[in-house]
């Protein structure tokens, strides 16, 4: 792949970068997995060769998902549990199993999305990317 193809594939601005991120995508090209397994982010993207492995996400996707399982589910708990007041059985049952399914569900695309936003920015190991990408649309 030659540069002006490479070029043509990154993305517009920060939202374009976070966005291939959510979907799992790498972050430079939108065509390779960014993911090697459920939270393993692969060393390099299959599709481009974006070095990847400078990531450091560390606990914060999972610090993210807690807020947002939090934000999204209470104020359904809340309303579901105040209008129909279901027995005790089934809220004690049925909530936990849906901020479980909510937060599996919400950990890859944040971890990816968290991922891009420091591929993006240039953060840790990312700088020398970053660089290349400036010095090449420049
Ligand atoms: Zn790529």
């Amino acid at each position: 792949m030659d540069d002006m193809q490479r070029a043509r594939r990154l993305p517009r601005g920060a939202f374009g970068a976070l966005g291939r991120g959510f979907r799992g995508r790498c972050p430079a090209c939108g065509q390779g997995r960014m993911f090697r397994a459920f939270l393993k982010v692969s060393d390099k993207c299959p599709a481009c060769g974006e070095e990847l492995h400078h990531h450091r996400a560390d606990d914060f996707p999972a610090y993210l998902v807690t807020v947002l399982t939090g934000f999204l589910l209470v104020p359904i708990v809340l309303a579901v549990e105040m209008s129909y007041t279901p027995p005790v059985w089934l809220s004690v049952s049925l909530w936990p199993a849906i901020a479980f399914v909510m937060a599996m569900a919400l950990l890859q695309p944040v971890k990816g999305t968290v991922v891009a936003l420091q591929w993006y920015a240039g953060l840790h190991g990312f700088e020398a990317a970053k660089k290349a990408r400036q010095g090449g649309a420049a």
